[in-house]
This record gives C-alpha cells, sequence and structure tokens, in this order.
C-alpha cells in the first residue's frame, strides 16, 4: 500500500493551490479528485462569468488574464486551472473517488475508486478540499425526476422556441431566466419571494430581469412554490394565501441551489456545527474535531445558506494549513495568491462556526 504523509482530497482552485504550497514546502503528499480537476467550476453554465475579479481568484501567484481585461469565464478558468497543473506538475489522482477513509495506528487508510478498481493508501494527515456543492438542494415534490426536470442549467440553446419554467431567484435561475429568454425561449420564473434580492443576484443581471419582467417578456410567478409536475404542466402555490396555479412547460429548471454531502467527515466522527453543518475548526490551524484532519476552501463553510466563503477569501486557508503541517507558523507559501497575506486576519469562519447565517458581507448566492 502506498503511504504518504498527506492527502488532499479535492482538486479545484484552493485544493490546487494548497498542493503548489505543500510542494514547496517539500512535504510528501498524494492528491485525489473523483471527477476531472475544477469539477465543480466545470458544471457551471457554459460561458458563465465569474461575478469575482480576475485577481481575486487567481491562484499560485499566477496572473489569470483574460483578453479583455473582463471578469473571466467558466471557459477562461478552466483553461487556467489546467495551466497551473502543468506549470507546477502537479500529480492529481483525477477520477479517483476516496469513497471511505479508516483510522489506523500511524493515522488513516483512504479507500478510493478509480475505474472501477478499488485502491487503499496509507497517510498521516488528511486536508478535506472537497468544496460545498455536492447534489442539487431537491424540492421532493411529484415529478422532480421526469426526463425533461433538471437541476442544472447546461447552456440556452437546449431551449430554443420551448416553454420553459425556472424555479428560484437567485444568480442561477435569474441568469437561466435571462439567457434562455435571449435564446428564443419563452420563460416562466417562479420564485417564493415578491422581489429578487440584491445580494443574492449579480448587479449587472438584477436591473435586465427587472425591466424583462416589467416589460412583459418574462412571465414572473412571485411568492410561489412548485408542488407538482407532470409532462405538460406546473402546479405552482402561491406563498401569501396556498391557492394553486397551472404554469405549461416543456422544460422545467429547477435552480433552488446545493447542497454540501458530508458523509466522509461524518464518517470519521467529525463534529459539524450550525446550520450549515459546518465542519468545526481551530480557526488558526483548520484542524477538525478530529486529530490530523484539515479542512479548506469553500468546504470549511458547509452547506452555505448565504455565501460567505469563495475563492478570494479561502486563499489564507492555504497559509494557514501549511504553517500547520509543517508545524511552522512563520512559513510563507512561495506561490500564492497575495490576498492570502492581505486577508490573513480576517475570520470569515467565526461567523459559520457560531453557526449564524446572517448576511454575506459581500459576494453573492449562486
Ligand atoms: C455558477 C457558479 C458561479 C460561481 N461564481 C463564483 C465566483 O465568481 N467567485 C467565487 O469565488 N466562487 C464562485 N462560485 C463558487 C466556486 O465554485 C467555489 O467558491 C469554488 O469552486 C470553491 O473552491 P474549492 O477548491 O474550495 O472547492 P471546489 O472547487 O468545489 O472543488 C472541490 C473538488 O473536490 C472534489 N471532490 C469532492 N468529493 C471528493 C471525494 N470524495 N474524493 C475526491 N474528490 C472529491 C470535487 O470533484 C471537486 O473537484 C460559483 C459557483 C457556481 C455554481
Amino acid at each position: 500500500m502506498l503511504s504518504t504523509d498527506v492527502v488532499i482530497i479535492g482538486a479545484g482552485p484552493i485544493g490546487l493551490e494548497l498542493a503548489v504550497a505543500l510542494k514547496d514546502a517539500g512535504v510528501n503528499y498524494l492528491q485525489f479528485d473523483a471527477n476531472q480537476i475544477g469539477h465543480t467550476i466545470s458544471w457551471y453554465p457554459k460561458q458563465t462569468t465569474f461575478f469575482s475579479s480576475p485577481d481575486r481568484i487567481a491562484i499560485c501567484g499566477v496572473p489569470l488574464n483574460t483578453p479583455d481585461q473582463s471578469k473571466a469565464t467558466r471557459e477562461d478558468y478552466l483553461a487556467y486551472l489546467r495551466g497551473i497543473v502543468e506549470q507546477f506538475d502537479l500529480n492529481v489522482h483525477t477520477y479517483e473517488r476516496v469513497n471511505a477513509i479508516k483510522k489506523n495506528a500511524g493515522g488513516f487508510v483512504l479507500h478510493t475508486q478509480h475505474a472501477g478498481q478499488t485502491r487503499q493508501y496509507e497517510a498521516k494527515r488528511i486536508v478535506f478540499a472537497v468544496g460545498d456543492m455536492h447534489r442539487p438542494r431537491r424540492l421532493d415534490i411529484p415529478g422532480e425526476d421526469l426526463p425533461h426536470v433538471s437541476h442544472y442549467f447546461d447552456e440556452a440553446h437546449a431551449f430554443f422556441k420551448q416553454r420553459v419554467l425556472i424555479v428560484g431567484g437567485r444568480n442561477s435561475a435569474v441568469e437561466a431566466a435571462i439567457r434562455c429568454f435571449r435564446a428564443g425561449a419563452k420563460v416562466h420564473l417562479s420564485y417564493r419571494h415578491d422581489a429578487f434580492d440584491g445580494k443574492s443576484v449579480k448587479y449587472w443581471l438584477k436591473p435586465e430581469i427587472e425591466w424583462l419582467i416589467q416589460s412583459g417578456q418574462i412571465t414572473f410567478h412571485p411568492n410561489s412554490v412548485p408542488t407538482a409536475i407532470n409532462e405538460q404542466a406546473v402546479t405552482l402555490q402561491s406563498t401569501l394565501d396556498g391557492s394553486p396555479s397551472s404554469v405549461e412547460a416543456d422544460f422545467v429548471l429547477l435552480l433552488t441551489g446545493y447542497e454540501m454531502d458530508t458523509s466522509l467527515l461524518e464518517s470519521l466522527g467529525m463534529e459539524l456545527v450550525g446550520d450549515n453543518r459546518a465542519p468545526k475548526v481551530d480557526t488558526t490551524t483548520l484542524q477538525t474535531s478530529v486529530d490530523n484532519v484539515f479542512v479548506v476552501g469553500t468546504a470549511a463553510a458547509g452547506t452555505q445558506q448565504r455565501f460567505k466563503l469563495f475563492i478570494e477569501n479561502c486563499h489564507p486557508h492555504v497559509v494557514r494549513v501549511t504553517r500547520a503541517l509543517l508545524g511552522d507558523p512563520h512559513f510563507n507559501p512561495p506561490h500564492i495568491n497575495p490576498l492570502a497575506f492581505r486577508r490573513l486576519h480576517e475570520n470569515p469562519l467565526a461567523a459559520i462556526q457560531g453557526g449564524a447565517t446572517g448576511d454575506a458581507d459581500e459576494g453573492l448566492e449562486v
């Protein structure tokens, strides 16, 4: 069985930034991703623009340049992440999911699955960099699993000249509604509230969706929730008086958010706190309640009801965990986004650890 000092589970932007820091520090590590690197970004809708500016989501001190100096798209960022892996010659075990972890005398035994094969590795320490968006938040209504219903929006072309009902009122739903409309779909939008929250919708999308609704080009169903879906229509129920209505739809997009799968963390007996079920951590070292198990990136937040952790404020995690793993509180990773040091004094995890779900200071919801 292959043995290593540290295993990093996950190769999203923060897992990759940590891998470079550990490599620079001479730590013996292995890294696994259940999918391709940057998997969470790969399922964003095609051509999605990041709300964060490029300097904030750049990693490992490598500038993220876009052709017109504007915000990066999904495609720009995935190409950038591939470049990071090549530049720093990272060895990521892609398409190798960590399925189970058992404690042993020396640390941990990890059980992985790759191409139908089960493998085992031994590690003294583990860092979870698994993100927090593993599955859609289900509505548990009849018809949710019909073939014309999806929790993911991939691209608008599929909906040309189709009737689409979109459920949700945050970024994902609003962006999908605008893009489907612009691609020639007849769009209905159902939202459980009566208006869009400026903290939940990109500032350049909010005026556009409001205008499209006011001018009757997108049909808005405020204060409504879906209660049943069949092949022809969706039943909506008013959140004000419970009255039902029906909207005919060829396709239904349920864009109501995503949840973290905490089963692997729980299998280790890890303490999860607050409404988010976030791993309880020492906020200086990011060590969890399980000795020698750490967490970095958005996984440290659990399922975010309101987004407090993004790529830009997770760079300091890389510094904290690298220092903890080295036992050197002064180590500064040489290849890292400079925000890691500028934001080291900030502690967005404190509110999450306290279980608070109040408004985010900045950033937006997907
Ligand atoms: C449409 C959309 C737009 C967004 N826009 C922004 C933005 O503008 N700015 C921003 O900062 N954030 C944005 N986000 C959120 C952003 O995607 C996350 O902040 C970011 O991906 C977190 O990085 P991470 O490295 O912590 O985790 P992730 O990128 O989620 O990476 C986790 C990795 O772990 C892997 N993994 C999970 N479980 C296992 C396992 N058991 N074994 C092995 N591997 C595993 C996954 O395959 C994945 O590749 C957006 C999200 C969406 C959906």
